[in-house]
């Protein structure tokens, strides 16, 4: 746990959020500026502080938060579709430096992203 970062603390329970989801490896809760009727941000417990920052020999684990996060969206009645995001770094426009998958569903999304 990297004691300064802000999603180690919520995946020890320092923060307190409503847990969606949640096994030994991962942790699901819901973003607190939504932007979509359906965001979720799904967060493996140990930190990386981006995509960029595992290794190849973390590839179970980013399996494992790919494949939650789709169980999640079944569990969010997303039948019609939704969206996975991982920003990474600052042209990805991650603003918390603690690996995260967004899942947005609700609404069409467009493309290209902003
Ligand atoms: P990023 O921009 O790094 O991809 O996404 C970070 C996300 O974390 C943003 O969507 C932001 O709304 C969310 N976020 C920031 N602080 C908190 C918090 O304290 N609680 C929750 N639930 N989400 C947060
Ligand atoms: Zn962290």
């Amino acid at each position: 746990m990297a004691s300064d970062c802000l999603f180690c603390k919520i995946a020890s329970g320092a923060i307190p959020v409503t847990r969606l989801y949640e096994d030994e490896q991962l942790l699901a809760f819901p973003d607190i500026n939504p932007q979509a009727p359906v965001h979720i941000l799904v967060i493996p417990r140990q930190h990386f502080a981006s995509l960029a920052h595992t290794a190849p020999e973390d590839a179970g684990l980013i399996g494992h938060l790919l494949a939650a996060a789709a169980e999640i969206a079944r569990q969010q009645n997303l039948a019609k579709g939704y969206r996975l995001v991982i920003n990474t770094g600052n042209d990805g426009g991650q603003t918390v430096e603690h690996l995260h998958v967004h899942l947005l569903g609700g609404r069409h999304m467009g493309w290209p992203p902003g």
